[in-house]
């Protein structure tokens, strides 16, 4: 081998050993400044000879690759959800089925903690780490490869007796220390501390720059071996060797022969899962036996063979300070509890929801209440109870708000509801607001560049009282006003610009009808085909859509009785959004098979969006960037290089534009 190739090799593999033993052991063997000096010896060397470039290499860790838009992967396995379980009875009932199915009542358990963080797919080949994907939907996710190879425990290269091809699944979390220093330091920014551990992890995988992913402080358990390996027959020892293979794996799990056993475990968590530094939401109890396992399989959502056992919801006790009440879009009245605030799961705690009139009155609260507050899956917790015993009887009795507090007109509730509505539609401040947040809102219009506080800022400086005025904003109407740069408002003006290809079901949920989301949206869409067509429709048109009732009919018909709605969709219409459902780009054929490409270079006969429509139109996929997913690359001239590096590299086969058009001849 090349000398100089052997070098690179070795600091590589010593790089790897040392990040092993300091993150994953927690025992560095040599000191942060030779580990840091041997680093960027290979930095150098990587950078001077860039033909010994390796996908897997530790200074890869620091990041610095950019991914645009991440691609989805359809999993080999689907991710499966899992079963949930909350008592011994319910274990039981677990293994009563699992005795019905396989007939032995000897089984043996092993009990993981339940790591409360972002599940993760990895696939490595050979020993190396090759593609890492997110959980998604459970059937595909998206590829962040890049970003989980900034995560030290990690490991890119693996030691020891490895199956040369196998998957395998961990959580992604950020320890509660670690989070709170990040806090600190964006307090100390003047920035919003993150909300909790699990989002932020979340989050940190879907950050475009890599080195950015790197300075998260972000940590991985493995805990799920997939693999069609005949050897490993236990999930113990699956765990057992995957630690020798240089993963992460918690030592917390332990092997249980009978529930009873489970249930100590299950106990002990219960009382020391606050000593731990990460969150956990509760154990995994999984059927040991991969032969077993195999035969439950899996129901549509679960696997058969494991289980989760969830604990209590946290609670803890804070002040109510007061009440205040939010107005919606829609003008329905929310009151909002604010507290002294309180750590709750890892955030602070400052805010609950209330709901409504009835849960205040339920609970009887008073002001200066000891209250119980308990979070559920939502992100604001709630109140769930009062301390009586605490209570000072000077302090007053809350009491519903009768006008609304921003713009003091009587609110209004119907018998057969429990929500109060302030019922000036036109002119009260939030609800204007709302409406047009609502619109730019990413499931709606999309409008990049623009958010909720903006809207606040344009309406109160009069620039705008209605979605359509956006879209005459001027940049004079912009530059002046705080926090306002050039780029900002160029931002703004590309997304109102993009906005205008959103398709009409979207549109139509954007306009913010009372009662039509976005499925509703998109039925009457596919219903009525355009806006002017949906228009005339009455009641009775409506009300034979399928799934659409009464209720949600009138409120549509309502919603074009009003001129001014009227008015405004005439204008939005004339500035160029869709306003009606464009046909399908139905595939001619399959000419291409489902293939993916990247497009490169100039081509002398055909434009971008030409070729882009050919491929569509033969059953082929666009991709934007090149990966491990791109079946070709199709080059015109001057191609980029790093471009022709990367299917190099990947062995990604590279077409011109003659081959091309071979493709999409039929055959014979
Ligand atoms: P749930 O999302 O509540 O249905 O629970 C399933 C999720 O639990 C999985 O997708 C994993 O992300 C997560 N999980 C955490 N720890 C474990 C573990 N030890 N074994 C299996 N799944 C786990
Ligand atoms: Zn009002």
């Amino acid at each position: 081998m090349n000398l100089l190739l052997e070098k690179i090799e070795k600091l590589r593999d010593e790089l790897h050993f040392h990040n092993y033993n300091y993150y994953v052991l927690d025992k560095p063997l040599i000191s942060d400044y030779d580990f840091d000096m041997k680093l960027k010896d290979l930095i150098n060397l990587e950078k001077k000879y860039p033909q010994f470039y390796d996908n897997n290499s530790p200074t890869l860790r620091v990041g610095g690759s950019i991914t645009k838009s991440f691609d989805s992967v359809k999993h080999d396995f689907p991710m499966y959800s899992l079963d949930n379980s909350y008592s011994k009875n319910d274990l039981e009932d677990w293994n009563d089925r699992i005795f019905k199915n396989i007939g032995d009542d000897n089984l043996q358990f092993l009990c993981e903690l339940k790591f409360d963080g972002v599940s993760i797919n990895l696939t490595y080949k050979n020993g190396r780490l090759i593609k890492a994907v997110t959980r998604g939907d459970g059937i595909e996710g998206d590829d962040v490869t890049e970003n989980i190879k900034t995560i030290k425990t990690i490991p890119l290269k693996l030691k020891g007796f490895y199956p040369q091809n196998f998957q395998i699944r961990g959580e992604i979390i950020i320890e509660k220390n670690d989070f709170l220093k990040m806090n600190e330091i964006r307090l100390k920014q003047g920035l919003d501390p993150y909300m909790n551990p699990r989002n932020t992890a979340s989050g940190s995988l879907k950050l475009q720059d890599s080195s950015e992913a790197a300075k998260r402080p972000l940590k991985c358990f493995l805990y799920q071996i997939v693999s069609n390996e005949e050897n490993y027959k236990t999930q113990h020892n699956y765990l057992k060797n995957a630690l020798d293979w240089g993963f992460n794996i918690s030592k917390t799990y332990k092997l249980c022969n009978n529930l009873n056993q489970v249930m100590s475990y299950i106990n002990h968590w219960d009382q020391k899962r606050h000593l731990l530094n990460y969150e956990i939401d509760g154990i995994v109890v999984k059927v040991n036996d991969i032969n077993y396992q195999k035969e439950l399989g899996f129901t549509s959502k679960y696997p058969r063979w494991s289980i989760a056992y969830k604990y209590k919801t946290e609670q803890v006790y804070t002040r109510l300070k007061s009440v205040s009440y939010q107005v919606g879009r829609t003008g329905a009245v929310t009151p909002v509890a604010n507290l002294d605030p309180v750590l709750l799961g890892g955030t602070y705690v400052k805010r609950a929801s209330l709901h409504n009139e009835d849960q205040i009155n339920k609970l009887d609260l008073h002001v200066n209440d000891i209250v119980n507050i308990e979070k559920g899956g939502e992100i604001i917790p709630k109140i769930v109870g009062v301390d009586l015993e605490k209570r000072n009887f000077e302090c007053d009795k809350i009491k519903f708000i009768e006008n609304c507090p921003s713009c003091f007109k009587i609110l209004s509730r119907n018998e057969s509801e429990s929500q109060h509505y302030c019922l000036n539609f036109k002119n009260c401040p939030p609800q204007i607001t709302g409406r047009i947040q609502h619109f730019i809102s990413r499931k709606a219009m999309d409008i990049n560049g623009l958010g909720n506080e903006t809207i606040d800022l344009l309406y109160q400086s009069g620039l705008i009282s209605n979605c359509a005025d956006l879209y005459d904003l001027k940049r004079d109407d912009l530059l002046p006003l705080e926090r306002m740069a050039n780029k900002s408002v160029d931002n703004i003006f590309i997304g109102l610009e993009e906005s205008k290809k959103i398709p009409f079901e979207r549109v139509l949920f954007a306009l913010g009808i009372r009662y039509v989301g976005q499925t509703v949206a998109k039925k009457i869409a596919i219903a009525f085909k355009s806006m002017d067509n949906l228009k005339t429709k009455k009641i009775e048109d409506l009300i034979l859509v399928d799934e659409i009732g009464s209720r949600i009919s009138e409120s549509i018909v309502d919603f074009f009785q009003d001129e001014e709605n009227c008015y405004m969709i005439d204008r939005l219409k004339s500035l160029g959004l869709q306003f009606e459902i464009k046909p399908d780009k139905k595939p001619l054929n399959n000419l291409l098979n489902g293939d993916s490409f990247v497009i490169s270079g100039v081509f002398e006969n055909y434009s971008r969006d030409q070729l882009k429509k050919m491929i569509e139109l033969n059953g082929g996929k666009i991709l934007s960037s090149i990966s491990s997913k791109t079946n070709y690359l199709l080059g015109g001239n001057n191609i980029g290089p790093s471009k022709l590096l990367k299917v190099e590299k990947l062995k990604i086969p590279l077409i011109d534009i003659d081959s091309f058009i071979n493709m999409l001849k039929i055959k014979p």
